[in-house]
């Protein structure tokens, strides 16, 4: 199984600057991760701002994901690994 191996959480700034003094930065964190058609990006739910978005510049990446993912991704029709979304298919991000 793979551990939590992050150096530095991303956070949004606006919700660092609203939290609560007896919440965790994590527990307040309202964060959509995804995959975009240039890598990926990170999206603040609560602010519908955008966190950081990645430009892996075409390059390949090699992403693992644990057995328990591997598990739910055998048990739908879904495909092995994320891929972006065409364009022109883009949601809303407003929920
Ligand atoms: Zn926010």
């Amino acid at each position: 199984m793979i551990k939590n191996d992050i150096d530095m959480y991303m956070n949004c700034p606006r919700c660092l600057d609203e939290r609560p003094h007896d919440v965790t930065p994590a527990a307040w964190a309202r964060l959509n991760v995804g995959v975009t058609k240039e890598g990926m990006q990170i999206w603040c739910v609560r602010h519908d701002i955008n966190v950081m978005a990645l430009d892996f510049l075409g390059q390949k990446i090699r992403a693992n994901f644990d057995q328990e993912t591997q598990k739910r991704k055998s048990d739908s029709t879904s495909a092995r690994a994320p891929r972006p979304r065409k364009p022109g298919s883009r949601r809303s991000k407003r929920a």
